[in-house]
């Protein structure tokens, strides 16, 4: 007989925790069953690992900041070593939080172990089965590693974060957010970076005005050298441990590559076979608006569902909308997945909320898109021996110009871009924001007097 539960959720990460806690919260009777470490992806080994480096790399760009403003100081050095171990330290503390607190307090049982679905409602793990009325799968995803001779001597941004030194020589493979982040973070260390990707310029589904600026940026750079149009064909480990890369145009020798061009979904290996969920060719599911797949009672959350929005607080925002929903009377609460804020932790950062230029062109029609766009050096940046510029656009459709997209690209845009993308949220115009009162000086204030 196998024990019985009101909800089993597997995958500890971003989805799964929320779901179960938000869940536990109205009195639903959780298992959740994680098969590495509670926190997932983002915690371990993605946005929070990512952002310190981020920082510590933010802060390596303020040097240059510090000697435009007058300061004067000898050479700098950087450990690696104290940065790692203070990071892990970080992780470990929020991990151990999770699993003495977080679900405890919550009253989510645990179960540490591999999860298998055996039916639409039964799950084994450690040999034992579980039953409930409802199933909830955020199981996420994994780095892809291309097929091609010698792939194997690269490593992807789960080793990255275990790397004892920085590597000297680094090249990064893709042209997504993890590759412009790791590339940039390691040149800002003053690693030998090489960013390598297969079409004209990374982050290609990006608005062109922000992708153009942050071009001058990469070539401004004297530490990475981005390589459009490569391909990689070979990578060869050398005596010295050092790899050969070979595109079809050059050969490049490096410390480390990482590849960093997508990811697989956990959803080959968890006994859906053994259901009736219908997955798709590329590993995702479908869902529909209330994260039910074509199996009543049983839900997806997070990266499996593919598309544009994989990001931690779109899987927290449709766990805990599922749990309101379900056990907290709320009939029609769901996640509507537009308007959705991200930022690219490049240096600068690039903060974009809703449509695209062309996308809102393709939509609308060219004649009723309306774009106002401002770049200039933020009176921060002016100061600093290596000025970065900032530049904003804003996309607006319809004779009442109603804002359907914030696309930026500067110093600061991170902790910007929240506040504007309430307001495209809720259905902001132009107008709204020009009768807003700027804030001066500061870069924001050009989002609200833009003509
Ligand atoms: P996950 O967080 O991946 O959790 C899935 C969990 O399921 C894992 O813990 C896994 O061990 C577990 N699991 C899998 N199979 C089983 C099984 N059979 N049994 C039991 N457990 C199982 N997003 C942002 O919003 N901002 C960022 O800055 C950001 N940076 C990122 C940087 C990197 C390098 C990466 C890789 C991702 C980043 N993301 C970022 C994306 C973010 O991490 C994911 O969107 C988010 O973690 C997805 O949550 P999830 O619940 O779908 O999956
Ligand atoms: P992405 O899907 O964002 O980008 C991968 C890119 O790599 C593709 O778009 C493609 O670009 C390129 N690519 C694909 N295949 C190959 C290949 N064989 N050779 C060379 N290049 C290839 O994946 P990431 O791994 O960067 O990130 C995964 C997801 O994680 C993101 O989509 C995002 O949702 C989330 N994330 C969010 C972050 C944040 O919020 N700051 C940070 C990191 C990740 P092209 O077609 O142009 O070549």
């Amino acid at each position: 007989m196998s024990k019985q539960y009101d909800a089993i959720i597997i995958g500890g990460g971003s989805g799964g925790l929320s779901y179960a806690e938000r869940a536990a919260s109205y009195g639903v009777k959780c298992l959740l069953i994680e098969k590495d470490k509670l926190g997932g992806t983002c915690v371990n080994v993605g946005c929070v690992p990512k952002k310190v480096m981020w920082n510590a790399a933010n802060i390596a760009h303020m040097f240059d900041d510090a000697k435009g403003y007058g300061f004067s100081f000898g050479e700098t050095a950087f450990s690696w070593k104290i940065l790692k171990e203070k990071r892990d330290q970080y992780i470990s503390n929020i991990v151990t939080w999770y699993n003495n607190s977080y679900m405890p307090d919550a009253g989510v049982d645990v179960i540490h172990g591999e999860a298998k679905l055996v039916d639409n409602n039964t799950v084994s793990v450690n040999g034992e089965t579980f039953s409930a009325k409802i199933i909830v799968v955020s199981t996420g995803g994994y780095p892809l590693v291309p097929e091609i001779k010698g792939a194997e001597h690269g490593i992807t941004s789960n080793e990255f974060f275990a790397l004892e030194d920085a590597p000297k020589r680094i090249a990064v493979v893709g042209a997504g957010y993890i590759a412009v982040e790791i590339a940039q973070l390691m040149a800002a260390f003053g690693t030998e970076t090489h960013l390598i990707c297969r079409g004209d310029m990374v982050l290609r589904s990006f608005d062109e005005y922000v992708t153009k600026h942050l071009k001058e940026v990469l070539d401004n750079d004297d530490q990475l050298t981005l390589h459009p149009k490569s391909n990689v064909q070979s990578v060869e480990k050398n005596e010295d441990g050092s790899l050969t890369v070979t595109t079809e145009t050059e050969t490049i020798v490096v410390d480390e590559l990482i590849w960093a061009i997508g990811r697989g979904y956990n959803t080959h290996n968890i006994g859906l076979e053994n259901t009736d969920v219908k997955v798709n060719a590329d590993g995702t599911i479908t869902v529909d608006k209330f994260q039910e797949t074509n199996v009543p009672n049983f839900y997806v959350l997070g990266d499996i569902m593919g598309g544009q929005f994989q990001l931690t607080p779109v899987a927290i925002a449709a766990g805990r909308r599922l749990a309101d929903r379900l056990h907290n009377g709320m009939t029609d609460r769901h996640l509507e997945y537009n308007k959705i804020p991200s930022i690219v932790f490049s240096h600068p950062p690039i903060g974009t909320t809703g449509i695209t230029e062309k996308e809102a062109i393709a939509e609308y029609g060219e004649d009723a898109v309306r774009c106002y766009t401002a770049s200039f050096t933020a009176m921060y940046s002016n100061f600093s021996t290596k000025p970065v510029k900032t530049a904003m656009k804003m996309v607006c459709v319809g004779d009442d110009e109603k804002i359907v997209g914030i696309h930026l690209i500067g110093p600061t845009v991170d902790e910007m871009l929240q506040g504007f993308a309430v307001a495209v949220k809720m259905g902001a115009r132009k107008k709204d924001f020009d009768d807003t009162v700027a804030l001066h000086p500061t870069a924001a204030e050009e989002l609200v007097t833009m003509r």
